[in-house]
């Protein structure tokens, strides 16, 4: 660009900007998006959460469903409490024991916690559904791929779907519209040993 003169510069830029004005014009105005964040990078959910907020600014109805225990701290959860009249939150994670001590169990709890999430899903009062690291339940054999995307294939036009959690299966990925995978470049714990901090973590 550096050898471009003055004139030359100002009929790119035109044609740049005549470029993202064609996109803009004939861009689809409207679609309920699946959105997956995923990757062993820091801030799937916290992006899931910014994506929450906006929801709630513009005055839809948002419906959280947490599938595992002790992801979230009473931070989001006061936070979020302001908005009852507008969202429902289930913390479904309650009875997971997580380390396969009771697989029957743990796949019982997982499959009441998609079952929740389905209702939120097919109800045209909802417009955005965060299922918070349910990609890990799927990773682990609690819920079959199939019966989400089965699930997800039904969901009304303008709803839209966010799963977060790492190891997302490649048949959610290619199903999504919107797939973000969170890179580790630096964590405050894994290079400095730093506990998860208030306002950060939780
Ligand atoms: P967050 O909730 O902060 O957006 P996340 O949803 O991307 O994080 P999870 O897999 O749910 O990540 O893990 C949650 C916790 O693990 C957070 O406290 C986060 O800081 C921490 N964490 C995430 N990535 C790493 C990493 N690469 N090394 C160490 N800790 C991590
Ligand atoms: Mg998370």
């Amino acid at each position: 660009m550096a050898d471009l003169t003055t004139e030359q510069y100002q009929q790119k830029m035109q044609r740049r900007q005549e470029v993202q004005a064609d996109r803009i014009a004939n861009a689809i105005a409207e679609k309920g998006l699946v959105i997956v964040n995923t990757g062993n990078g820091k801030g799937k959910t916290t992006a899931a959460l910014g994506m929450v907020l906006r929801s709630l600014g513009h005055g839809y109805r948002v419906a959280i469903i947490q599938y595992i225990k002790g992801a979230w701290e009473p931070a989001e959860k006061n936070v979020l409490s302001k908005f009852a009249d507008q969202l429902e939150f289930h913390a479904m994670g309650e009875g997971f024991t997580w380390d396969t001590q009771d697989r029957d169990r743990d796949i019982q709890m997982a499959q009441a916690a998609w079952q929740k999430s389905l209702e939120y899903i097919l109800d045209f009062n909802y417009r955005t559904i965060l299922l918070d690291e349910v990609n890990v339940a799927l990773k682990l054999g609690y819920l079959q791929i199939e019966e989400v995307l089965a699930g997800l294939r039904q969901k009304p036009a303008n709803t839209h779907v966010i799963l977060t959690g790492r190891g997302a299966p490649p048949e959610l990925i290619e199903h999504a519209d919107l797939v973000t995978e969170m890179q580790p470049l630096k964590h405050p714990f894994r290079e400095q040993g730093i506990k998860a901090q208030p306002g950060i973590e939780f």
